[in-house]
Formats: structure tokens, sequence, C-alpha cells
């Protein structure tokens, strides 16, 4: 009775399309065929990569709605996929960054929040969210452009804060992200890490694009 009742007064929609849904689900059923929860392995410069669902329109109104609507529920379910890639609970997890114009807009780093979901998903502690990554220089949306383009875009464009590395111990790190295209962001990442001698455990994406 009280759940129905909640259900006519809070509906709960697909995150996708929008159509009523069960308060316990996050999809319609059509749309749920499209979100994969099985996770996957390849490599990005020689440092394992975990992603869960590959891109496709389901995917993506989910990561607009986390990234330009700050919508909790997307970014939760995002970040269920992130989480599900780490064994270790007080692993530490790097943000990949927006950049500051986009940042300034949006009113909030994405990706920030995004890790610090996936950190509540696994039952841990806001302070193993590390941002300590951040983009320099003058760079384009990446959106539109091709794989190339996006290399040569974000070419040394990430700087890695040391002050915020340091002391870390033994424990295991994971660059995160919403989505990894042409791997361009996360190959960045990785060498803007390694600059300052922080070895990354692995690149954790909810969704990916990459080429076969
Ligand atoms: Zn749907």
């Amino acid at each position: 009775m009280l759940q129905s009742l909640a259900l006519l007064l809070f509906p709960h929609r697909c995150l996708s399309c929008k159509e009523f849904v069960e308060h316990s689900r996050s999809f319609c059923a059509l749309c749920s065929l499209s979100w994969s929860t099985s996770l996957k392995v390849r490599k990005v410069d020689g440092v394992p990569f975990f992603y869960s669902c590959t891109y496709n329109s389901v995917t993506s109104r989910v990561i607009l709605k986390a990234k330009e609507e700050n919508n909790a529920r997307a970014r939760i379910t995002l970040a269920q996929l992130i989480a599900q890639a780490i064994n270790n609970p007080y692993s530490l997890l790097i943000p990949i960054p927006s950049r500051p114009s986009a940042n300034r807009t949006r009113g909030y780093r994405h990706a920030t929040l995004l890790a610090g979901a996936a950190v509540s998903v696994m039952k841990g502690n806001r302070n193993q969210v590390i941002d300590c990554l951040q983009v320099t220089g003058s760079t384009r949306d990446q959106a539109g452009l091709n794989a190339h383009e996006r290399r040569e875009n974000l070419h040394h464009k990430f700087t890695a804060d040391s002050r915020q590395l340091a002391n870390l111990g033994m424990r295991e790190i994971f660059i995160v992200d919403d989505l990894v295209t042409s791997g361009a962001s996360a190959r960045e990442a990785i060498r803007a890490l390694l600059a300052v001698d922080v070895r990354v455990n692995g690149v954790i994406s909810a969704c990916a694009a990459l080429p076969h």
C-alpha cells in the first residue's frame, strides 16, 4: 500500500527512455537489454583497463544525465559498474579531469562526483578519491575529434599534483571515468601520474567505445 502510494507520488522512470518502472529498477525491460554489468578487461598502454558497458544509445543517455544534468540516480548506476571492478575496498580512485571551462559551466566536477559515488558503493571513505589530476593548457572539447586528434589535443595536457599523492603507501590506485572512447584521456592520465612516479593498477570506466 505504502509502496504503491510512493509510486503514485514519486513515479520512478527508466534512466534511458523515461518509461515508468518499479523503484528497484533503473531501466525498463527493453533498455536493460542495452545495459551490461559483466566486467570486461583490455589493456591501455600496458595497464589493465576494465569496463562493463559498450557505448550505445542507452549508456549515452545515462552518461549525459549524470554528466550534464547532475542526476544522482544516473551517477550511482554508473558508479556501480566502476565499483564492481575493484576487489580491494581500500583502493584509491583518481578521476579523469574535465576541462576547467566544462567544470565552471556545470558547477561541479563530474568525474570526481562519479569517483565519490563509486567509493560510497564500495562503502569506503571519501578520502579514497584523490582528485590530483587537472587539465592545464588549452584543449578543445574531445567530442567530434577523431582518435588521432584526441591524442594531439590532450598531449601533455594533464598534470598531477604530487602533494596529493604523497604517503599513499601500498594501496591499489585506479584511474576512473564514465566513458573511454579513443583512450586518449586514459593514456594521458597514466603518463601524467608516471611523471610523478605513480604507477596505477588499472583504468576503470563504466562504459567503453573502443575500436575493435
Ligand atoms: Zn527504457
